[in-house]
């Protein structure tokens, strides 16, 4: 019976006992090696064998390359916090919606024919070529086109690059948006300048313009810009443009550098090229020759008409389905931007957890949508989309 029961106990305690030593960390350890030994090809083993080792190899130093942590701190939180220029030589870095902008210049908030407007966001800075280039339209226009005066609205950061809130461009000093509302007489205190809202063009339809506020020296203003050589296009609603093209009275020289784009109507968006001194500009693919009153200008307002159009009610019974969100696009880190971009942010300490407060708040200013869920000016800014604008 005794022996028996031996008998039993040794069978019942055997596997328990192979099964702790299987488990425990360190026979793991040992087995894995012994795996290993059995595995690893002998010197002189046979190519297969060798691709095999070599790829896991390589998968174990791509997991060790990318060690799990934080994820890097987005590009707009570190340009968002930079509150100067950076001392270098000025140049535009890489393309209007991904890249920074050195030895930036500030427009002076007052000038003889301009006030800048919403100064809290410091964004007047721009590349020396543009901020002249603003500062000739605004004398020009007062002097030739019956318009009062600029009111500037954005630029860029000091620094240029991605922001907290608002565009997808003027990330590299060449961006500027100039507001459709005339410059009054006196001049503005800090305050005004925050709260005077900016004057839409479009009729209650949305896809014309009123002609209660739209004049022919809006017409002027927008088409004197573009007429400048280093401006390499104008942005502009799509009933703005249609305005253009039906008022004979106007240039036709140039039209085809005012392009119809989303947003728009109380403000247009002047794009100057890639100036010489900055060979690290990533030039936007050239606007064509049609003037763009045709087709395509219809094809805009068209499709506006569509979107805009009261709709019947729906049936209670209908179920619409949601539409997927569009998945946001990865934020820009620093290591997206040109190299150049690293020197320009350097000697910004970084920021602390505020700015980043600021990233859900609406900028109504600064979004240059339509009302409609797709848009800034600026996601039409990326080389993909240039030609469409
Ligand atoms: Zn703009």
């Amino acid at each position: 019976m005794t022996s028996a029961l031996g008998r039993l106990c040794f069978a019942v305690a055997l596997p328990l006992t192979l099964l702790a030593l299987v488990t425990l960390p360190g026979s793991r350890h040992l087995m894995a090696q012994q795996k290993k030994a059995v595995e690893a090809p002998k010197k002189g083993g046979s190519a297969k064998s060798k691709k095999l080792v070599k790829k896991k190899g390589g998968a174990k130093a791509k997991a060790k390359a990318q060690p799990k942590g934080p994820p890097p701190t987005p590009a707009k939180a570190l340009f968002g916090a930079a509150k100067s220029p950076s001392p270098l030589a000025a140049r535009a870095i890489g393309f209007y919606a991904k890249g920074c902008l050195a030895g930036g210049k500030a427009i002076p908030i007052d000038g003889p024919a301009w006030q800048v407007m919403r100064l809290s966001r410091n964004r007047n800075w721009g590349h020396p070529r543009l901020i002249s280039l603003v500062e000739r339209l605004a004398v020009d226009v007062k002097a030739h086109d019956g318009w009062n005066g600029l009111l500037v609205g954005d630029i860029s950061q000091p620094r240029g690059g991605p922001m907290l809130t608002g565009h997808a461009s003027h990330q590299i000093g060449l961006d500027a948006d100039i507001w459709l509302t005339p410059m009054p007489d006196k001049r503005m205190d800090r305050r005004e300048r925050e709260d005077l809202a900016a004057t839409s063009m479009l009729a209650a339809d949305r896809v014309s313009v009123d002609p209660k506020v739209w004049t022919e020296a809006h017409g002027r203003l927008i088409l004197r810009a573009a007429s400048y050589s280093q401006i390499e296009r104008v942005l502009v609603h799509p009933a703005i443009k249609k305005a253009l093209c039906e008022n004979k009275a106007f240039p036709r020289d140039h039209l085809r550098k005012v392009r119809p784009y989303w947003g728009h109507h109380y403000h247009m968006h002047i794009r100057m090229f890639c100036p010489k001194d900055s060979p690290g500009c990533t030039p936007q693919a050239v606007v064509g020759t049609d003037d763009g009153c045709g087709k395509e200008v219809d094809d805009w307002i068209a499709r506006m008409k569509r979107i805009y159009a009261p709709r019947p009610p729906v049936e209670p019974k209908i179920v619409v389905p949601k539409p997927k969100p569009t998945p946001k696009p990865p934020e820009i880190t620093l290591a997206d931007l040109p190299v150049a971009c690293k020197l320009v942010i350097g000697n910004t300490s970084p920021p602390g957890p505020s700015p980043l407060s600021d990233v859900t708040k609406p900028d109504p200013d600064a979004a240059e949508t339509d009302g409609k869920a797709e848009t800034s000016d600026d996601k039409a800014a990326k080389p993909a989309l240039a030609g469409k604008k």
